[in-house]
């Protein structure tokens, strides 16, 4: 039995120890953290298909750069001396093409419906208990300019395949009679559902324990000992660990760790902000109201996560008030009946997306190495599309034939 390691146990690393453990590896986790914090725990939790347009494009480029003048922006990017910080915006700007996007459509589009049939497939065989919705999720616009936008997008989903329904302010109060949103309309994307993400990573966490997985926390990886093409052990605050293949999914942390291999991949952290609360009235669907990039997740029993914020290559802990306070306001404006809130500050969580330069994650072997593989740069999809990775990861070291073409996803690139 092949004995693996795998660094970085978030929802991408757990998910690629649940498919290796499966098909009868040896598997161990280690993670620095206790598996209860960090990008994994408390995203929005929606599984987005509909996101086939890939981060690196011209639109994003457009905004970006408008928003680099405008602090009180929901997007912020970082500028500093920074050799990899540098390196990302000159691959980013380089990526940022029409033919970009048109390539990487439906690469994202099969690459997330293969995630969500592995979600359906987990969910319903009982396996792994955790909690699943399959409501679509509305996209929710006031501005006519960002509604404009919004119909365009759904326009290129529908052409790659997805269900999409343009809906009236009307429709969209028949779907949420308890706080009559106040938009001018929305989109409802039926590919998409949503989950409880920090209930999922409990589920994953006890489901790897109960089969046998090695799961260790407060276990820091400090170096990689490799020998020619070959990596043999981690040394971690708790000892050292010898395997015969090593995955790295450390999210925004895989680009400092893969260095001593002298492996490259251009990752910058995407920080953003939520909290939970219990709704003053019931929020039953799933949305993003796009004028502000909020996003709105009904967890049950009347508690709703809202959340947003994308300040590039900011990778510190400290909170941006005025992030937390746009997210609020944002919500008071689309749902009346939540005008006001009040947030306590440990009330607030904050996460890093690893945010690749292309938009498309890097999930594969790595260059120069026979046994070293790797899966990061998920961006604002990391939950949407972690089934699929620890899938494709497991085929990938088993030396099977993968259920998707892994060229775009390659790790030198
Ligand atoms: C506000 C917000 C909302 C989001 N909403 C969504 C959403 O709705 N849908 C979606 O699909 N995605 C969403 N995302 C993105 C998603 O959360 C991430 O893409 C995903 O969590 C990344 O998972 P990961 O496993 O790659 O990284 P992480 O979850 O960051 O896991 C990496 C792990 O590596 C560990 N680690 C780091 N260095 C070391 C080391 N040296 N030794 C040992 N362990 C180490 C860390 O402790 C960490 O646990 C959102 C993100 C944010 C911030």
């Amino acid at each position: 039995m092949s004995k693996i390691v795998i660094v970085g146990g978030g929802v991408v690393g757990l998910f690629t120890a649940w498919y290796l453990r499966k098909s009868g590896a040896d598997v161990v986790v280690v993670d620095r953290g206790d598996f209860t914090d960090g990008c994994s725990f408390g995203n929005a939790g929606l599984l987005v298909p509909s996101h086939v347009v890939p981060l690196a494009s011209p639109g994003m480029l457009k905004k970006g750069l408008a928003n680099l003048f405008r602090p009180a922006s929901a997007v912020a990017a970082r500028i500093a001396p920074d050799a990899d910080l540098i390196q990302w915006y000159l691959k980013f700007t380089g990526s940022a093409t029409t033919k970009h996007v048109k390539d990487s459509i439906p690469v994202l589009k099969d690459l997330s419906m293969f995630s969500k049939s592995l979600y359906t497939e987990l969910k319903e065989s009982g396996d792994l208990d955790f909690p699943l919705w399959d409501k679509g999720l509305l996209m929710l616009y006031k501005s006519e300019k960002v509604g404009a936008e919004l119909l365009e997008e759904a326009e290129i989903a529908r052409e790659a395949g997805l269900k999409v329904d343009e809906l009236s302010t009307a429709q969209i109060q028949q779907l949420e009679p308890d706080t009559l949103p106040q938009v001018s309309g929305g989109v409802h994307y039926h590919s998409d559902a949503h989950l409880n993400p920090s209930a999922l990573m409990a589920a994953l966490v006890a489901a790897l324990k109960r089969d046998g997985v090695s799961v260790i926390s407060h276990c820091k990886v400090e170096k990689i000992q490799s020998s020619g093409a070959k990596a043999i052990a981690i040394e971690t605050e708790k000892g050292t660990f010898e395997f015969d293949q090593l995955v790295v999914s450390a999210g925004i942390w895989s680009q400092q760790i893969l260095k001593q291999l002298k492996i490259k991949v251009a990752v910058q952290p995407g920080k953003g902000y939520s909290f939970k609360v219990k709704a003053n009235s019931p929020i039953y669907y799933p949305a993003l109201l796009s004028d502000a990039n909020v996003a709105v997740t009904p967890l049950g029993n009347g508690l709703t996560q809202f959340g947003g914020g994308m300040e590039l290559g900011y990778n510190g802990y400290k909170i941006n008030q005025v992030r937390v306070q746009q997210i609020i306001k944002a919500v008071g404006e689309f749902y009346p009946t939540e005008q006001g809130m009040q947030i306590s500050q440990d009330q607030i969580w904050q996460g890093h997306r690893p945010c690749s330069f292309d938009g498309l994650p890097y999930i594969g072997k790595a260059p120069g190495y026979s046994n070293v593989f790797v899966g990061t740069g998920h961006s604002m999809m990391g939950v949407t599309l972690a089934p699929a990775t620890g899938k494709l990861l497991s085929e990938l070291m088993w030396g099977e034939k993968t259920s998707l073409e892994m060229n775009p996803f390659r790790i030198n690139r």
